[in-house]
Order: structure tokens, then sequence, then C-alpha cells
């Protein structure tokens, strides 16, 4: 069977070609639009088909059935991170580069692919293929939405996430907190600092303090909380003490750690400091149990195809699936082979995305009907 096609990869082509950054956000209305069309030039037709709109973002919705209750859902998105150069896609033996090849309008493309088929074939299941276009920002107007506010469920949800290859499949994430830390200080000229308070330094001072708890990680395979600064804001002038500054942090951590308690010390800390701490989004630790009916079902199709063990990773990156398992919703995440994410260079081999295609609609085929 072959489900990836060379007019599949010409329309990839055209997909990776369009900026659909948050900073060119027509073009995340555009992509979804594409798609729809694409799907309309394979003679088929879904009972819903919708485009919704949230805060500026947009999700397309293709679904088999009009119920909310869902046996699967194939969730991908559109929306790439901004950077310079990587929108023109270009073919090199096996491999598309281009951003978003691999993270993941090619995924989706295969999404897209399986559920065409799963309507030409009259599949018993209900199926619904959601694509959004806000993941790279958190997904709070995307799959959050399709959860909370369209009150979509489902049994199982397909996010190509997360994974090295189609041999791996991961089955925990780290949880986050993202943070937004300011400090105000008092202008003063730089020749005289004693008569200023350096807002900068305040923010310094606290965050060499906080970092202190979180030694960092020396690889992925130490499964350990760690902290990064993301950027920093403050100051006009090298001869003026700044009043006003601002840093980013993230924060990761596992199941050894709780919650309440790293947003307490950050608090305490920020106190200390005379910083205000703004906690601008936060995760939990997630995890898919091993015994999962799903998972074992999806292993068991990929030893069998590929001829080779699976592996169960855990992975310091959150995805999309998190918004399923909060609410109890099994999530696979695994996905084709992939490079350099969010690079310029970001690229997906061809052969793999066939083979995620081709085990996704066995699992459908095959479906766990517990
Ligand atoms: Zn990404």
């Amino acid at each position: 069977m072959n489900l990836i096609n060379n007019d599949d990869l010409k329309f990839l082509k055209q997909l990776i070609r369009v900026e659909s950054t948050a900073a060119h956000s027509e073009n995340l209305k555009v992509v979804l639009e594409m798609v729809l069309n694409y799907f309309h030039q394979h003679g088929v037709s879904a009972p819903k088909e919708e485009i919704h709109e949230k805060s500026g973002k947009y999700l397309l919705l293709l679904s088999n059935n009009q119920d909310l209750k869902q046996d699967i859902i194939l969730l991908g998105h559109l929306d790439v991170v901004e950077g310079e150069g990587g929108f023109e896609p270009q073919l090199e033996g096996d491999w598309l580069y281009g951003r978003g090849a691999g993270d993941m309008k090619g995924p989706s493309l295969a999404l897209l692919k399986i559920f065409i088929l799963a309507l030409k074939e009259k599949l018993d299941l209900k199926i619904t293929l959601v694509l959004t276009t806000d993941e790279e920002l958190g997904g709070e107007n995307g799959t959050k939405y399709l959860l909370d506010d369209l009150s979509y469920q489902t049994k199982v949800v397909f996010v190509p996430n997360n994974g090295k290859n189609i041999n791996t499949i991961c089955v925990k994430e780290k949880g986050f907190l993202h943070y937004r830390l300011r400090a105000s200080g008092k202008a003063a000229h730089g020749a005289r600092p004693w008569k200023g308070e350096n807002s900068i330094l305040k923010l310094m001072e606290f965050y060499y303090q906080l970092a202190k708890f979180y030694p960092e990680p020396k690889d992925d395979n130490q499964w350990k909380k760690s902290i990064n600064l993301g950027y920093i804001k403050g100051g006009t002038a090298l001869n003026s003490v700044p009043e006003q500054a601002e840093i980013g942090v993230d924060i990761r951590f596992t199941e050894k750690e709780e919650q309440a308690d790293l947003i307490d010390q950050v608090k305490s800390l920020a106190g200390d400091y005379e910083v205000e701490a703004e906690l601008l989004s936060s995760g939990p630790v997630l995890e898919i149990p091993q015994d999962n009916v799903y998972l074992l079902s999806l292993a068991e199709i990929i030893e069998e195809y590929s001829k080779a063990s699976v592996d169960f990773i855990s992975s310091s990156m959150a995805s999309d699936a998190r918004f399923f398992m909060a609410k109890k919703m099994s999530a696979l995440c695994f996905r084709p082979e992939t490079k350099h994410l969010h690079a310029a260079d970001e690229s997906i081999r061809i052969a793999s995305l066939e083979d995620y295609a081709f085990i996704v609609y066995q699992f459908l085929k095959n479906f766990p009907n517990i």
C-alpha cells in the first residue's frame, strides 16, 4: 500500500512554502484551506468539515460522524516556528528538507491521507482529524479549545510528537512552568550608580539563586528537572541605571517534584529579591500507563511491521497530548524519523512518513474495541 505518493510530496512542498508562523497569522488560515482543498481533490467529503477561529488562531476539523465522542482523533498542527530561511523545500535522496517538514506539516499530511482512506474504506470507527495552528504557542486556542470549548472526547488520540522514529513511543512528558519575572528599580546616571537601584541586577541575583535548585542535566538520559533563562529585557543606555527589567524563565520538572512546591519556591525567592513573578502557563508531568491497551496494540503493530522492537521513552518536551492526558484520554505519541526540528534545515525521511501512515492505518483497522 502506498499512502504517500508523489502528488502528496508536491503538496507538502507547497505547504512548507507558506510561512505559517505566528508573525504571519494570515497564513494560518491559508494552510488549513489548502489542506481542505486538497482533501476535496480526492473526491471525498466528510459529514463534518469545519474551520474554527479562536483568538486569531484557526483549526480544521474533519469528522466522519456528527458526535462529540470519538474513537480516534488524529491530531496535527500546521504552524511552524519563526526563523531565518527554511521555507524553500528541498528533496535530497529520501529526505525532504524545509521548516515544518517534520514538525508537523509532513506528519499532518500523513494523518490526512489516513483519514481519507478511512472514509473511502468506510471504517466503522468514529474518526476525527484535527489540524491546529497554535501548537508552537502552547495550544490554548487549538487543542485546549477543541476539548474545553468544542467539548470533544476520544478514546485515543494520535499525536506525531516526541518520538525518535517509528520504533519509539513517548510514554512520559515532563511538566513545565513558564514565568515572566519583572523587577523595578530607580533610574540614575551611570556615573553615580549608588544613587539608583538596578533592576537588571535584581533579576540576575534572583535568577542565580533560583537556578541553584536546578543543576543542569547533562543529556536527555538524565531524567531531572531543569531551568532555562529564555530572554532578558531591560535598560536603555550603558550610562544609566535601568529602572525596569524583565526575564522569561522556562522550568521543566519530573514526577519526583511537586509542582506546587516549585511554585512556592519561586514565589518566596521572588519576594526576597523584590521581583514580581507571573506564572504564564503550566502543565503537569504526564504518563500513559505501560499496560494501556491502545499503547500495547500500537507497539505490537509496529513490531510486526518493522521486525524490530519498540522502546518506550520519556521526553523533556511537552506536546499537545498533555491536554488529552490531563483529561484521562489515551495519547499515543510517536512519529516518523525527523532531523533538526525548529531549524532551517529541518527534515523528514519520506520512507518513514510512509511507515508512519501505514502503522496508524493498521491500528485503525485493528482498533481494540474496549
Ligand atoms: Zn515544534
